[in-house]
Parts: structure tokens; C-alpha cells; sequence
């Protein structure tokens, strides 16, 4: 069995949000929990970082200040303890790095920016369409079988697909919209959830 697990708002907090409130740019709070057309919010987002003349490297020092959310560094290495972890995110190499490092160098599965010469993102590039519901359906394809938690409306065909979804602290309105995944809030319970039939 594999772990897939989403990674913002499951191990760390959510980039965009962190940045929005380092800019003091309200307009940067919207996430995917609240856009579920990821192109749209990407587009909106990278308008907006060009109009305020903010660099990938302004992201990276915000980015670098953060933590993961707290108990995700031991929940990790508890999971990583029993199964091989994969974590399938729609964020960016260029962002995730220090995350990474921070959470005992996982395996990450996500997309890359592109900058212009003079640092700003020129555009995002996604390896592939609905890039967590295809890493789950070629993980099967090799004959495993897939557990995956997510919190967010970008994880829900990537739960859907995987032999069991679990939500992790979603937002009500997706437990009301999708109320077939089991709803975990603490790590405990999301270890136990993973366990679960094990
Ligand atoms: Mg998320």
C-alpha cells in the first residue's frame, strides 16, 4: 500500500495565504478551497504578483519563515514508519524546498514556475492535467493499492480514484458536498484512518 497525501493544509499551512498576509494583499487569500478552477485562481494570481512588481524570491523569503503545521513533522515520520509516503501537491518545486527539508525530505510530487530575467513568475507549468488523480491512477497501474487525504476541493478526484479517500480538516462545505470520505481532524485520527484495515 501507498500513502498519498496532500500537502498544504494537510503538513503545512497554505503558501498563498501566508503570502497574502505578508503583502497585506487580501486578494491573495483566495485558495483552492474557495476556486475550484485551478487555472483561473493561478491566472489571478500571478496578475496580481505582476501588478505589485512582487518576485519568485519575495515568495521564497516568505515561505522560508514558515512552519509545518504543528505534530505534521512526527505524524509524517510515524506514516513513513509503516508505509512508502508520496505527497501529491499542486504547488511548486520553487516553493516547496525549504517545506521539504523541514519535513524530513519526502517525496514530492509537484509542478515548476518559470521566471523572467528579472525574477518575476512568468508562468506556472503543471507536468500533466489533474496532475494527483493521474500520479494515483499510475500508482495502481503498478499494482498498489492507493490510500489518500486531502483537505481541499484539488484533492477530491485524487481521493475518489484512490482505493480510499480520507479528508483531512476540510472545509464544511466540501464534507456536506462529498460526504462519502471519512472526516479526520487531529493526526491521530488521520494516522488511524490510514491504518485502518492494515
Ligand atoms: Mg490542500
Amino acid at each position: 500500500m501507498i500513502c498519498c497525501l496532500d500537502l498544504e493544509g494537510v503538513l503545512i499551512p497554505e503558501i498563498w495565504i501566508n503570502v497574502a498576509k505578508k503583502t497585506r494583499l487580501k486578494e491573495l487569500e483566495i485558495t483552492t478551497r474557495d476556486e475550484p478552477d485551478y487555472d483561473k485562481l493561478m491566472r489571478y494570481r500571478l496578475g496580481i504578483l505582476k501588478r505589485e512588481r512582487i518576485r519568485l524570491r519575495d515568495i521564497q523569503t516568505v515561505i522560508r519563515g514558515m512552519s509545518p503545521l504543528p505534530g505534521a513533522k512526527a505524524f509524517l515520520a510515524k506514516l513513513r514508519k509503516r508505509f512508502q509516503v508520496i505527497i501529491l501537491s499542486d504547488t511548486y518545486y520553487e516553493f516547496a524546498g525549504p517545506m521539504m527539508e523541514k519535513l524530513g525530505r519526502p517525496t514530492l510530487f509537484c509542478n515548476r514556475l518559470s521566471t523572467d530575467k528579472k525574477g518575476f513568475i512568468a508562468n506556472y507549468h503543471l507536468r500533466q492535467k489533474n496532475g494527483k488523480k493521474e500520479a494515483v491512477r499510475a500508482i495502481k497501474g503498478l499494482g498498489f493499492s492507493v490510500v489518500a487525504a486531502g483537505d481541499s476541493y484539488n484533492d477530491i478526484s485524487m481521493l475518489q480514484t484512490a482505493d480510499r479517500g480520507i479528508l483531512f480538516r476540510p472545509p464544511a462545505k466540501i464534507v456536506k458536498e462529498f460526504p462519502g470520505f471519512p472526516v479526520t481532524v487531529t493526526y491521530r485520527e488521520l494516522l488511524a484512518a490510514f491504518l485502518k484495515d492494515c
